[in-house]
């Protein structure tokens, strides 16, 4: 097959890991920038142009598109599917996936368990909006940040109050969730590929942090997940239409709750903590699946 890993970088460790699985299994694999795509709509024939040819023969994608490329990279992604270009992840579940109010509102209304979280526009009703999310201590999150920057554990009433004023005067976007202290600042990420839970580890965040990603200083280790961590996070991946995704989970005392799901797992941490072949379960699933207009959409959003 010839498969197109849709990255900004060859150099990343993801990258690099799709490449070397792909050529392993004797496919041809090219890396595509999505910014350097170029594209015509046309009502016949819609066609992808890369420095300075037409994309063709590509029998499938892998889109790994980072969060701040997404309006463009899913319209290549779109684009692909619309030329009947069978990818991994569709456009519309990538979307649907890097909006988190969408998300959370889509998996509350399948019944997955969810820290209960509170957003508001206006700036009126603070008070009443945390006592929605059951008062101090709580997490407020700002919705566009990554690797645990911009979210913030408020421990007092004033201290939620004086955060939201803040992240309301930079006229940022952002949610306010239920503090789940049990977790005792760990999280768990389990790596769903098709209906499985491929690979799972345990991210504990360093001494006093109650954030456990790896870009604060946290550590990850294999776990072990209960039946239930593990139908939740197939289900949460089936929810959002993603066929690869990374599902982050806390252990509340009530059960499994969702924090997020990302449709560009990373693939060192959980490849160097499980000592599993990710890269090549990514391939197989290709391999399975991928057929020309076996894309369900064809870019419909
Ligand atoms: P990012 O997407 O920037 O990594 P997250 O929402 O995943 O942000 O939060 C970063 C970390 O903070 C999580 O991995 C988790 O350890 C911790 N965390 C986030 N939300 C909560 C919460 N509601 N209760 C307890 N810990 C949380």
């Amino acid at each position: 097959m010839k498969i197109a890993i849709l990255s900004r970088n060859p150099e990343l460790y993801s990258t690099r890991r799709l490449v070397e699985a792909g050529t392993a299994r004797g496919h041809e694999m090219l890396v595509i920038d999505p910014l350097l795509c170029y594209m015509t709509i046309a009502t016949q024939r819609p066609s992808i142009h890369y420095k300075g040819e037409a994309l063709t023969g590509i029998d499938g994608v892998i889109p790994r598109i980072g969060a701040s490329i997404t309006f463009y990279g899913t319209a290549v992604v779109r684009q692909f599917e619309m030329m009947g270009v069978y990818s991994v992840n569709e456009s519309v579940a990538i979307s649907r996936s890097r909006d988190k109010l969408r998300s959370l509102q889509l998996l509350a209304r399948k019944g997955i368990g969810l820290p209960v979280t509170g957003f508001a526009h206006s700036t009126k009703f603070t008070g009443d909006l945390i006592d929605q999310v059951g008062g101090a201590p709580l997490v407020i999150k700002l919705l566009e940040g990554t690797q645990g920057i911009g979210v913030v554990l408020a421990e007092t009433q004033k201290a939620a109050e004086s955060v939201i004023e803040a992240f309301r005067g930079l006229k940022a976007h952002f949610l306010v969730q239920e503090f789940i202290k049990e977790a005792g600042g760990s999280d768990i990420r389990c790596l769903v590929i098709g209906d499985r839970v491929v690979a799972s580890m345990i991210r504990r965040g360093k001494e006093g942090e109650f954030r456990s990603n790896i870009h604060r200083g946290g550590t990850a280790e294999v776990v072990r997940l209960t039946p239930e961590e593990r139908s939740t996070a197939v289900r949460a991946a089936r929810i959002m239409g993603l066929n690869v995704a990374g599902v982050d989970i806390l252990r509340a005392n009530h059960g499994p709750v969702v924090m997020e799901v990302n449709s560009s797992p990373g693939l060192e941490g959980i490849e160097k903590a499980t000592e599993k072949d990710i890269a090549g379960k990514i391939i197989d699933c290709m391999e399975k699946n991928a057929k020309p207009n076996r894309t369900r959409t064809r870019g419909k959003g």
